[in-house]
């Protein structure tokens, strides 16, 4: 399978889609899950069109996991969660859903389920806040 500029991660880095977007650089975009698995569910996407990690030049890999641990640690400091995921999928029969290459950060929760599958939507006003929340501690994370 080869890139498909039409995935919605590839719109929303030409503006053509929205987003409740963290951080932004030269080489990546970091915004939060619409459909989030727990509060604080955000992603980190490279700008290069790679479909997954097979796929992806090893600077922009680099870069985007250098991002994802920062990201994790901000996700840390704001929500205070017992545990932090990092999940990253490969293709439809290993959970890909969006064929743009992503870091998710899920903050854990003890005794919390752990559902790796569709949710529902999250409240726009809601997101726009752990975007704020996450972005306030980022600026302190080389
Ligand atoms: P994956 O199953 O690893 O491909 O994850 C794709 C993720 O993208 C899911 O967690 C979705 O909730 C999320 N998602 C899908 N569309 C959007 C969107 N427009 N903005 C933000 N997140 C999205």
């Amino acid at each position: 399978m080869s890139y498909d500029d039409d995935n919605i991660f590839a719109k929303i880095l030409r503006g053509e889609a929205p987003a409740y977007i963290v951080e932004e650089d030269a080489m990546s975009l970091t915004f939060m899950d619409l459909m989030p698995q727990s509060e604080g569910h955000t992603l980190i996407i490279p700008k290069e069109s790679a479909q997954d990690i097979l796929h992806v030049s090893s600077e922009a890999l680099g870069h985007v996991i250098r991002q994802t641990q920062r990201v994790a640690k901000a996700v840390d400091e704001a929500f205070h969660p017992d545990g932090v995921m990092v999940a990253q999928l490969n293709r439809a029969p290993a959970g890909q859903t969006v064929f743009h290459l992503h870091f998710h950060v899920i903050p854990r929760w003890s005794g919390e389920a752990m559902p790796f599958m569709a949710r529902d939507m999250a409240d726009p006003i809601v997101l726009e806040r752990h975007a704020e929340k996450i972005r306030k501690y980022l600026k302190n994370i080389d």
